[in-house]
């Protein structure tokens, strides 16, 4: 169970060898499950409750003797900055453990995986000392004032469309504040998640603070989301989950549950859009990560004047792209397979729903080749509001493309939906493009460009896309409590 496993990198793009351990990271120490569960995952230990418990306790520890209020800011910000250090120094590494984990292609996994978890931890390394509450007037012989105490132990649950980086949103504003971590990362990609444990260890983190504990979601997450001594737990992932983690709350200790979740985002382009800027943009924003992104703009909307012509050059794009599907590791690829067998079966089914309802595939619409889980991006036309491609979160490289007439209308279709996590606009004319944004019933709104994420800007989700926010200073007001102190002098 517990041991190590090598993998020889022999790839273009990364050569040599490279271990991670594979057990449960607790207390900074390599352990095996308390009881062998027989879920294994290649050479990867499954947890069980008995060892989120055991994680719990080495955290509670960290908290009350070496981290928390014990650890000044400046420190906690400088051992987080160690560790950004310590993975970009090996970042071709990292990419490489995050291509075998997830099948993106390899550049995406170096510069936008990687290099965006570095950058997010030096965001909140920058914020470590900076927790400040606020002094309140009341009457001239009182003192009142807030600060932003941590929880204590926080649980984080992630999925696997970016394993590395999901965990740099989830850690960097919960270290930064002064919490200790129980972390489970996706049973399907577990592997720079224990790659990055020895970094933690070697950047110098007390024992206990960052804890991962892999396994499956009805075991360790379910352990994570009921357990009492966890204040607060942070997930992204799916809906259906979600709705589990705020139910688990409910029937436990009513801890604090921010959520991230599913999306079935509009990118709406009018007839004064750049053509080509809202094609490149609309081709990104859909097939970026093989559609496996929770922002996708999977709906794209269409002003009647500009249609005809988006469709054939958007079309054009998407063949390129297609032509490019490949080996993740081979330099030039551009698009790699979905993340599993389950996720390929799932996003082929829904393929075949919308062929079956009569939607008009323009473009794809079929597996590439016959090995691996290869999905041609595939584009739809012609499709009703009812239908399940045009309804339900796909994850996969599918969209759909829907005409519409006037402002108002396109409102209308692209608020149809019960998310509300991202959109898009594409027009040169600013008062439309804020006015619509506003209008449009989503968390993120990207205005001439798509799933444009910056660390500094907080993220999060309307209706049934989620609860609260991460990133930004917003994230640091999620991951601790309020205490207003109020004195008589
Ligand atoms: P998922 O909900 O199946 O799994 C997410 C995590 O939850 C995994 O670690 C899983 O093991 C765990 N889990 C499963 N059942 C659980 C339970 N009963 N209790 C506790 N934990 C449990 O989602 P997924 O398939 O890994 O990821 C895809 C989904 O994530 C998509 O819907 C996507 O939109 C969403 N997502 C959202 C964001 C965002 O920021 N809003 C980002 C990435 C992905």
């Amino acid at each position: 169970m517990s041991g190590t496993y090598t993998y020889q990198f022999d790839t273009p793009v990364f050569k040599g060898s490279s271990t991670i351990h594979t057990g449960l990271f607790i207390g900074g120490k390599w352990v095996d499950p308390v009881e062998a569960t027989g879920i294994v995952i290649t050479p990867i230990a499954g947890g069980t409750k008995a060892d989120v418990d055991l994680a719990v306790d080495a955290a509670k520890k960290a908290y009350k003797t070496s981290w928390g209020l014990k650890c000044p800011g400046a420190e906690r910000g400088k051992l987080i900055n160690k560790l950004a250090d310590l993975i970009e120094k090996n970042i071709d590494e990292f990419a490489a453990w995050e291509t075998l984990n997830t099948g993106k292609v390899y550049m995406y996994s170096k510069f936008a995986d990687i290099s965006s978890t570095i950058r997010v931890l030096r965001y909140y390394a920058g914020w470590a000392d900076k927790n400040q509450g606020k002094v309140i007037e009341t009457k001239d012989t009182k003192l009142a004032y807030s600060r932003h105490e941590p929880y204590g132990v926080v649980g984080q649950i992630i999925p696997w469309n970016f394993p590395l980086a999901m965990l740099s949103w989830k850690i960097g504003p919960a270290l930064a504040t002064g919490n200790t971590i129980v972390l489970k990362p996706s049973e399907i990609t577990p592997l720079t998640a224990l790659r990055l444990c020895d970094l933690v260890n070697e950047a110098g983190f007390p024992p206990g603070v960052v804890n991962i504990v892999n396994g499956y979601g009805h075991t360790v997450g379910q352990a994570i989301s009921e357990h009492p001594a966890i204040e607060k737990v942070a997930f992204t992932g799916s809906t259906l989950t979600g709705r589990k983690i705020l139910k688990a709350s409910a029937e436990t200790n009513l801890k604090v549950v921010t959520l991230e979740l599913g999306g079935k985002s509009p990118t709406v382009i009018f007839d004064d859009a750049d053509l080509d800027l809202a094609v490149k943009w609309a081709s990104s924003g859909i097939f970026f990560n093989m559609g496996q992104s929770c922002t996708a703009g999977s709906r794209i909307l269409v002003q009647e004047g500009i249609y005809d012509k988006f469709l054939e050059n958007f079309t054009a794009v998407t063949q390129k792209l297609s032509d490019g599907t490949g080996d993740p590791f081979t330099p030039g690829t551009l698009h790699g397979p979905q993340v599993s067998k389950v996720q390929f079966d799932r996003v082929m089914s829904y393929i075949e729903s919308g062929k079956q309802e009569g939607a008009n595939v323009i473009i794809g619409g079929e597996r590439h080749g016959d090995q691996g889980y290869f999905i041609k991006p595939t584009l739809f036309t012609d499709t009703t509001p009812e239908m399940k491609i045009v309804r339900e979160e796909i994850f996969g490289p599918v969209a759909v493309i829907v005409k519409f007439k006037t402002e108002e209308e396109a409102i209308e279709i692209a608020n149809d939906t019960v998310y509300g996590l991202a959109c898009h606009v594409f027009s040169q004319n600013v008062s439309r493009a804020i006015r619509v944004a506003h209008a449009l019933e989503a968390g993120s709104a990207w205005v001439n460009c798509a799933q444009d994420t910056e660390v500094c800007v907080p993220f999060g989700g309307y209706k049934q896309s989620g609860i609260g926010r991460e990133l930004g200073e917003y994230a640091l007001q999620t991951i601790t409590l309020l205490e207003s102190s109020n004195s008589s002098a």
